[in-house]
Order: C-alpha cells, then sequence, then structure tokens
C-alpha cells in the first residue's frame, strides 16, 4: 500500500503483472540434526549449520531477495550471526543470493570456481557474481578438513565435473553431504563444458561422494536422497558414460548412440533440448568430448 505514495502508479501496476510475476514460492525449511538443516526453493538448496557461535551456510540462492528471505529463515532459527559460506560452485543460483549477505564474513570456495568468478565479473553483465561477495579463502587442496565455529567440515573436489570448482561439502560427524550439483533432479548428470566441467571427473566425483560415510546427501537442487540412491546414480552415470564411450569407439553417430542409450528424442519447437533449462545432455557431452579434436 506504501508503494502507492512511493512509485507512483506505473510501477504498482506494470511491475508486479509483467516484469515479476506471480510471487515465488517461500522458501521451505527442513531440519536434518539439532544443528543442520536445508533450505529448498529460490535456486539451488541451502545448507545451514548452527556452530558454537555462528552460522555456515551452503549456498545462497539466486537473487538479493532470495538471499534475505534465507537470511529471515536462519534468524527464525537461531539469533547466532551467519560468519561463514561455503560455495559448491559457481553457477549464480548458488552464489547470487550473496548479495544480500552481511560484508566481511568469509566465503570459502575452490580456486577454480574464484577464477570463473573472476572470468565473468571481468565480462560484466548479467552473468557477473555481486561485486564485494567473491571468495574471500580458496581452497586448492583436493580435501580439506577444516572446523568452522566448532563444527568438522571437510570439503573435497576429486576433479572437474560440473564445473571446474566443484566443491562437496561433508560433515563427518552428522553424516551429512551437501553435494551441490553434482547431484541434481536430473536423471543424467549435468556438466557444463563451458566451464571446463567433465564427464571422466563426474564419474570420480560421483563415486567418491557416494563412498563417504553419510546418510543424509543434499542435491543442489530437489528433495534429500538416500546414500543407496546416490550410489545407484553414481553406478548408473558411470555405466551410461562407459556404454557411449564404447558407441563413439565403434563409430556411431550422436543420434545413434542418442537412440541406443535410451535418450528421449528431441521435444518439438525451439531448442531440441530434453528440459534441463537448455544445456547440452549428458550424451551430448560425452559425444563432444570424446570426439574432439586435439588442438
Ligand atoms: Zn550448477
Amino acid at each position: 500500500m506504501h508503494r502507492v505514495s512511493l512509485f507512483g502508479p506505473a510501477l504498482i501496476v506494470i511491475a508486479p503483472i509483467f516484469a515479476q510475476g506471480p510471487a515465488p514460492a517461500p522458501l521451505v525449511v527442513h531440519q536434518l540434526k539439532p544443528n543442520v538443516y536445508w533450505i529448498e526453493g529460490g535456486g539451488g538448496n541451502s545448507g545451514v549449520i548452527i556452530g558454537d557461535k555462528g552460522v555456515v551456510v551452503v549456498d545462497a540462492k539466486t537473487t538479493a531477495a532470495q538471499g534475505k528471505e534465507l537470511l529471515d529463515d536462519i534468524a527464525k532459527i537461531t539469533p547466532k550471526p551467519v560468519t561463514t559460506v561455503i560455495e559448491t560452485h559457481s553457477d549464480g543460483d548458488h552464489v547470487n543470493g550473496l548479495a544480500a549477505f552481511p560484508a566481511g564474513i568469509t566465503i570459502i570456495a575452490h580456486e577454480n570456481n574464484k577464477k570463473e568468478q573472476d572470468a565473468a565479473m571481468s565480462a560484466g553483465g548479467r552473468g557477473a557474481p555481486p561485486a564485494g561477495h567473491l571468495p574471500t579463502q580458496i581452497i586448492s587442496k583436493n580435501k580439506d578438513d577444516l572446523k568452522i565455529e566448532g563444527v568438522k567440515v571437510q570439503v573435497l573436489h576429486w576433479a572437474p565435473a560440473h564445473t571446474s570448482g566443484d566443491l562437496v561439502v561433508f560433515l563427518p560427524d552428522e553424516k551429512i553431504v551437501f553435494t551441490g550439483d553434482i547431484f541434481s533432479t536430473q536423471p543424467d548428470a549435468l556438466i557444463h563444458l563451458e566451464k571446463n566441467g567433465s564427464s571422466e571427473g563426474w564419474v570420480t566425483t560421483g563415486q567418491g561422494t557416494a563412498a563417504l560415510d553419510a546418510d543424509q546427501f543434499v542435491p543442489g537442487h530437489g528433495d534429500l536422497q538416500s546414500k543407496a540412491a546416490i550410489q545407484k546414480k553414481a553406478a548408473d552415470v558411470a555405466a551410461k558414460r562407459a556404454k557411449i564411450k564404447d558407441l563413439v569407439a565403434q563409430g556411431k553417430s550422436l543420434e545413434e548412440i542418442k537412440t541406443a542409450v535410451g535418450d528421449p528424442p528431441p521435444a518439438q519447437g525451439k531448442g531440441g533440448g530434453r528440459g534441463g533449462g537448455g544445456f547440452a545432455s549428458f550424451t551430448d557431452v560425452v559425444y563432444q568430448e570424446l570426439t574432439k579434436k586435439p588442438g
């Protein structure tokens, strides 16, 4: 109501209907342990770990408004301040909500994630990460045992997989894993070749994640997963990649391979993708990797 006098009639009529569409669904808070939650909606799933004196967040939603909603939800759980964010990778639906986070917090990311964000910042435009909230603590080891706010947190990187700078976040005491987009709602692995992701690296990463001593796996998108479900997906993707590799070695065409591995036919109309948000399918990615001419 106050907006009428503040912004005038044009904005209140046009902005809600045409620019923003219907109000987004609120975030949903799920509790995993007394001190650990995951928060769904607004882009990628987020993890919330309540430590001794502060809160550690894994991934920060897509927009500043969603980042603020995430902070508001955390404030309903605990009066402790958010001091640390761990980024599972550089995609905007996991990072850009940091714009709403306080200045001066610690932002942990893999070194290649930082490089991707630096490159996106230089390129500017819509893909740029939130200035003032770039990573401040860089992980360059493949396995780093951290203690943050009194909580044991292991961050793991096996190889470029979804992107070149993935981190899997493991809480060994709570037996919880935040996988980032290594695992999501898609039946196949989602690999961003433009961020130097790799299907071979995905297989290593997927199997490594599945072998962790955990029983609750929060994927980058979608519902909480059991260890058995994570193991099955890692095995299924590895088997599919091996089959595609065989077929490429036999000289089959991309279309023949897609039929042989049971990919759905291209959707009618624009794109011809398979509902993956316009991203290349797993079969496309593996075929491109294996048929790429050197140099
Ligand atoms: Zn992603």
